[in-house]
């Protein structure tokens, strides 16, 4: 172990690794010693020299090192991934006993232990995102243990996420064993949905929305609907099935609204009120008021506006925007469902811009419910960095 190559860090910069927070950043690191390679297992140090983790060394991040584990004992190996990955999967089985879906995302980076891993299930077809250089370097490992520890026929790659470029990475797709069912297809609560694992958004679907779907499908009965930001549809499914009277889908991506259609056929919605629109959301909102449209559900689930902290502002005014105008669509009594998946814009900042949002399009509401992902996203409660999903259900008043 003492040929491991070491990272030593300034003094007093080890505060946030005693929490168990699992980064080191470039401004944190004194001296390296030895000539690690990208993804190299480092030993981590205080100024003083006492061991502090074991991590991934990744030199063209700002985040320097990802810390695999605590124990200066525990070696990073095959057996160590193999008791991570068991983990993690024994924590889907905790958290998801009944599940009504065979989707679930199996592996949520840092919260499970394993910083910068993806892995989300499709019935039996796996995804995986390798998004740090660590995570890249044991990719063979990886499959390897995950075509032995779950009963997956295929496992794709989708190393695509903007992100791997701050780890120097190059995006890499494709398919790295079994063969993908075509289509590929799983169910959520009983309704049957394609997903595009090869080019679809993220891994394909919008896992971490499950509970929330579930929710608006109980909230949906006999209402008018309008589902901005709809992907593949799958607020807009839930809530026919819920028995919505009409619902109003817009999204912006052709092959997206495609499968809604598809949705809508194979899960025998085809005779229901639904309008499918292709449209800006921020420009549709306001072509809906122009024409006196009302709803009694609106949802808003738009895409990420503010990866940090430093788009906050300008992500603000596009949350506030969007809302404004829904606020101006809903009916007196109507509930909105609104959401953020910007790991820049808090809760905290999230409720602020939606309460302004209310206030300039002259409505009161009632906050019934703050929302967030489900719980095969759980964070670590280390880890704040890694909630991203916040959301409300108001009610007009
Ligand atoms: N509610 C969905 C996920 C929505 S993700 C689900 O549960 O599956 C956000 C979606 O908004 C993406 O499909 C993206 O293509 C779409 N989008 C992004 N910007 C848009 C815009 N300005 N107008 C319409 N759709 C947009």
């Amino acid at each position: 172990m003492s040929a491991s190559p070491k990272i030593t860090l300034k003094p007093g910069r080890e505060k946030s690794l005693q929490r168990r927070h699992p980064w080191v950043f470039s401004g944190a690191v004194e001296r390296v010693t030895g000539s690690p390679d990208p993804g190299a297992t480092v030993r981590v140090e205080n100024a003083d020299g006492h061991f502090l983790g074991w991590g991934a060394w990744s030199p063209s991040s700002q985040i320097r090192v990802r810390i695999w584990n605590w124990e200066e004992d525990e070696s990073v190996d095959d057996e160590f991934f193999r008791k991570r990955l068991s983990a993690a999967l024994q924590f889907r089985q905790a958290v998801l006993p009944d599940s009504q879906s065979n989707a679930r995302r199996l592996v949520h980076g840092e919260a499970d232990g394993l910083p910068g891993l993806i892995v989300d299930q499709y019935g039996e077809v796996l995804v995986l995102q390798c998004l740090s250089v660590g995570t890249d370097q044991w990719r063979d490992t990886l499959v390897g243990l995950l075509n032995e520890l779950t009963e997956c026929t295929a496992i794709y790659e989708r190393s695509d996420a903007e992100v791997r470029k701050l780890e120097g990475l190059e995006p890499r797709r494709g398919l790295l064993s079994g063969t993908l069912p075509e289509p590929l297809q799983i169910t959520e609560q009983g309704l049957t949905l394609e997903v595009d694992v090869e080019k679809g958004q993220k891994t394909g679907l919008y896992l971490d929305q499950r509970d929330n779907r579930e929710r608006v499908r109980t909230l949906a009965s006999g209402k008018r609907v309008l589902d901005a930001f709809c992907y593949t549809g799958g607020f807009t499914l839930a809530v026919l099935q819920g028995g919505a009277k009409s619902v109003t889908a817009i999204e912006s991506s052709k092959p997206a609204l495609a499968l809604v259609e598809q949705h809508c056929r194979i899960n025998g919605f085809e005779d229901r009120d639904i309008t499918l629109v292709e449209a800006d959301v921020f420009e549709h909102l306001r072509r809906l008021r122009d024409a006196v449209a009302s709803f009694d559900l609106i949802i808003l689930d738009p895409p990420k506006f503010a990866p940090t902290a430093k788009h906050a502002e300008k992500a603000s005014r596009a949350y506030k925007d969007i809302n404004l105008w829904a606020f101006r669509l809903l009916a007196p009594g109507g509930l909105l469902l609104t959401c953020s998946c910007s790991a820049g814009v808090g809760p905290e900042l999230f409720r602020k811009v939606i309460g302004s949002a209310a206030l300039d399009a002259g409505v009161e509401g009632r906050v019934i419910k703050v929302l967030g992902p489900a719980p095969d996203h759980a964070g670590a409660l280390y880890f704040p960095e890694g909630e991203y999903l916040t959301g409300l259900l108001v009610r007009r008043t």
